[in-house]
């Protein structure tokens, strides 16, 4: 197998160009904790003040409790999707409290973004950052306490400096607001140490009001948020992460072939979009076959030099080009938002990566299309990637032990990362990045640019101590390990669930009580086929599989049957592995090996999946599971007879739009009817609603813009409560016109 391109190698370079030089470590003291302002403003201030500074009639999805809880004076953790409205949470207090709020914000470029949107309104707000020379840091620190600024965005790094927080000791701060607070997590992709300086800065300061906002929804992320910056007895509040113009499609595939058919009809009928692929070769192969399509397509990886890779992004964001075939290293500042689809080639490694980049799609609030092609053969790749992530403890010593050898005077080792990983005898080369990456943050190392050289070169930092000197928290790789791991395993158990995407999404993020979304393939009904008897090919399937599990166990004294192999192996064999696994077991000696080739590891996934909950095969023990025959699964393998499953399909196409979409004529955009849209039903809201609003002699929009119909002709809520959770219905409108809205939809779905 040609081993997979990892782009993580290259974010582990990136890494070391942010990371900083190892730092003496700040003690800033700490100074009595801050007397709480006594708060004057309610909401009821803030409702104005939302209007007044920001022009906004109302408050999104949950602004309202967050901004009602930092009104109250507590510390609190909001998190939000992007786009889902966070900023205003800290903005508008910031607005109503006395003194000034701090954010601390990661990119440079989205401080400047957010901070000229808000001059723009008229609001004092500016920024202190590294693009500033110390003189004008000290004249905005001088405005500060002048009150001059009701805002502040503070670059992490600032609080490096002791000169900087003393400076601050001084000032009266209303609201500490941390955004993007993710990067205090260790365990994610863009975990900044800086961020973990905050606290020490907090508790400089007295311990000012704080706010928390990610859209990162994992429990770990929370707690480690929460952990880091100390927060006191928060108030929690995750909000807004369903995507109701979204249709969420998980596809099983069991061949490349059947890959690019489904890639090729998303692109003729939904135009623009985003296919993330796993591997930097495979966004190579894709790319080809798009030049071959004639379809305006850029590729973008890590692999590519910065010139490159600003290139195709330009491209793509100013609507030049159509498609982005792009490794999960795209999509940082993409802002496009008329992305109509995104394919994921190949399973990610995680429900988080997943939704984000499945996320990208419909920007713009308009229904778009995601499909996952899903073939369990795929999660090899992300296991790879987790290895290559999680150098084991003598990986590590080994890799440091080369270093250390082949470093000359200067403790300099000018190598590539390859060259590393051949000397070592480190088949993964990621995992050398990921070595040095840790090396790195636990200062034994650093790495520098070479001049006129394209690769980086280490130096120790410590050169004296021995590789088993190394002082590393082995408890700790071994949990990440562990996370990355159960991270897959909950990506693939998504992918082979029936229950709607949406809803399975939301409760693996802690939102609970989710309603089915309406437009996902499971809530469409591809999910749903009922148990039946099988065709006779599909029987003839279930009886080859089932000898097989016969062939690979035995039976016992009293007649029953005890599995010696898991399901991967039965799998395995049945399709003609030629893995040591299966080789070396003898298995391609059985009858049964090979006989399912034709019908894939994917499908017979499913098949397993299905037997299973008919109670023809077991899967019993503990660590490594055996597959095992029933009595019933016995008698079904001899008979073939009184069967009934939800069969996998063999032939399954990719999208699952009707002939009549899949030949429309419309070649942008999306059209309604691509997702079997109720146009009936949709025409009578309508009707509906310019009822209601000539009545009121008021223009229709003002009762539900057409989003609103669109997704209650989508979603079809049966009841009010239903009707409340959609997007755009509001609790005024909803006590105005959801009664009727709700009733129409119900008498249209019993007519049909
Ligand atoms: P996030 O930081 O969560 O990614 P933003 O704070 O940038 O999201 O908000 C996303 C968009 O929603 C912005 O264009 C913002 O102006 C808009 N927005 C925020 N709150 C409201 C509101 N109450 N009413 C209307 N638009 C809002
Ligand atoms: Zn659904």
């Amino acid at each position: 197998m040609h081993e997979p391109h990892p782009d993580n190698a290259l974010d582990f370079d990136d890494d070391f160009t942010t990371a900083q030089p190892p730092q003496p470590r700040n003690d800033f003291g700490h100074a009595e904790p801050r007397e709480r302002p006594a708060i004057t403003a309610t909401i009821h201030s803030a409702e104005e003040a939302l209007e007044q500074y920001f022009g906004f009639r109302k408050f999104l999805d949950s602004q309202e409790e967050v901004i009602s809880a930092i009104l109250a004076g507590r510390d609190t953790l909001v998190i939000m999707p992007t786009g889902g409205g966070k900023s205003l949470c800290y903005q508008l207090p910031a607005m109503v409290m006395d003194g000034v709020t701090i954010v601390v914000s990661p990119l440079i470029a989205l401080m400047k973004d957010q901070v000229d949107a808000l001059v723009n309104r008229g609001i004092a707000a500016t920024v202190i950052n590294s693009t500033l020379s110390p003189n004008e840091q000290f004249e905005r620190i001088q405005g500060m306490r002048r009150g001059d600024w009701k805002l502040v965005y503070v670059a992490p790094e600032r609080f490096r400096s002791h000169a900087f927080v003393n400076a601050l000791r001084t000032i009266d701060i209303a609201l500490f607001a941390v955004d993007e607070a993710h990067c205090l997590s260790q365990w994610g992709h863009d975990f900044r140490p800086d961020y973990l300086r905050l606290h020490e800065a907090l508790d400089a300061l007295g311990r000012p009001q704080v706010v928390a906002l990610t859209a990162t929804a994992t429990a770990e992320v929370r707690s480690d948020i929460q952990n880091a910056l100390n927060l006191r007895d928060p108030y929690l509040n995750i909000s807004g992460f369903s995507r109701p113009n979204l249709s969420l499609n998980i596809t099983h595939t069991s061949s490349h072939d059947e890959k690019y058919k489904g890639l090729r009809r998303m692109i003729a009928d939904y135009k623009t979009g985003i296919i993330y692929c796993a591997t930097r070769k495979r966004v190579d192969e894709v790319s080809v076959l798009m030049q071959e399509w004639n379809i305006k397509a850029i590729a973008y990886h890590g692999g590519l030099d910065e010139k490159s890779r600003a290139y195709a992004q330009d491209e793509f964001i100013s609507k030049r080009k159509d498609v982005a075939i792009a490794t999960n290293a795209f999509g940082m500042g993409i802002d496009r938002s008329d992305v109509r689809f995104v394919a994921h080639f190949d399973i990610p490694g995680s429900v988080e990566a997943y939704y984000q980049e499945a996320g990208r799609a419909g920007r713009d609030g308009e229904p778009s299309y995601c499909e996952l092609f899903y073939n369990f053969a795929d999660t090899k790749t992300q296991d790879f990637f987790i290895d290559g992530n999680n150098p084991s403890y003598e990986i590590i010593c080994d890799i440091y032990n080369t270093l250390r050898k082949y470093a000359d005077q200067g403790h300099e080792v000018k190598m590539s990362i390859d060259d590393i990983a051949k000397t070592a005898n480190v088949k993964n080369s990621m995992a050398v990045g990921s070595t040095l990456s840790l090396l790195a943050r636990t200062h034994y190392i650093e790495r520098f640019d070479i001049q006129g050289m394209r690769i980086r070169g280490t130096r120790l930092l410590q050169p004296t101590v021995g590789a088993h000197q190394l002082k590393l928290d082995r408890a700790a790789l071994a949990e990440k390990a562990k996370r990355d791991r159960s991270k897959l395993k909950a990506m693939i158990a998504l992918c082979e669930s029936r229950q709607c995407r949406q809803q399975a999404i939301l409760a693996y993020f802690g939102e609970a009580d989710s309603v089915p979304c309406g437009t996902c393939d499971m809530c469409r009904g591809s999910g749903h086929e009922s148990a039946r008897e099988g065709t006779p090919a599909e029987v003839m399937m279930m009886r080859q599989a089932l000898s097989g599990v016969a062939r690979m166990s035995r039976k016992n004294a009293d007649g029953e049957w005890e599995g010696r192999f898991g399901k991967g192996r039965v799998i395995a064999m049945l399709t003609g592995s030629k893995s040591r696994e299966v080789l070396d077991a003898k298995l391609d000696q059985l009858t049964t090996y090979g006989m399912l080739k034709h019908i894939g590891s994917s499908v017979l996934q499913q098949l397993f999946k299905e037997m299973e909950g008919a109670q023809l095969v077991e899967i019993s023990g503990g660590e490594y599971p055996l597959l095992t025959l029933t009595p019933n699964g016995d008698q079904a393998m001899r008979s073939g007879q009184g069967v009934r499953l939800r069969w996998p399909s063999t032939t399954k196409t990719v999208s699952p739009l009707t002939d009549s979409a899949r030949h429309s004529t419309k070649d942008s955009g999306f059209s309604g009817q691509e997702l079997g849209f109720d146009e009936a039903l949709f025409a009578k809201l309508k009707r509906l609603r310019l009822t209601l609003s000539q009545s009121e002699g008021k223009p229709a929009y003002t009762v539900f813009p057409d989003q609103t119909l669109q997704f209650f002709t989508r979603l079809k809520p049966m009841n009010l409560e239903a009707g409340m959770k959609i997007r755009g219905v509001g609790e005024a409108k909803a006590a105005k016109y959801l009664r009727a809205f709700v009733d129409l939809i119900v008498a249209h779905e019993k007519g049909r």
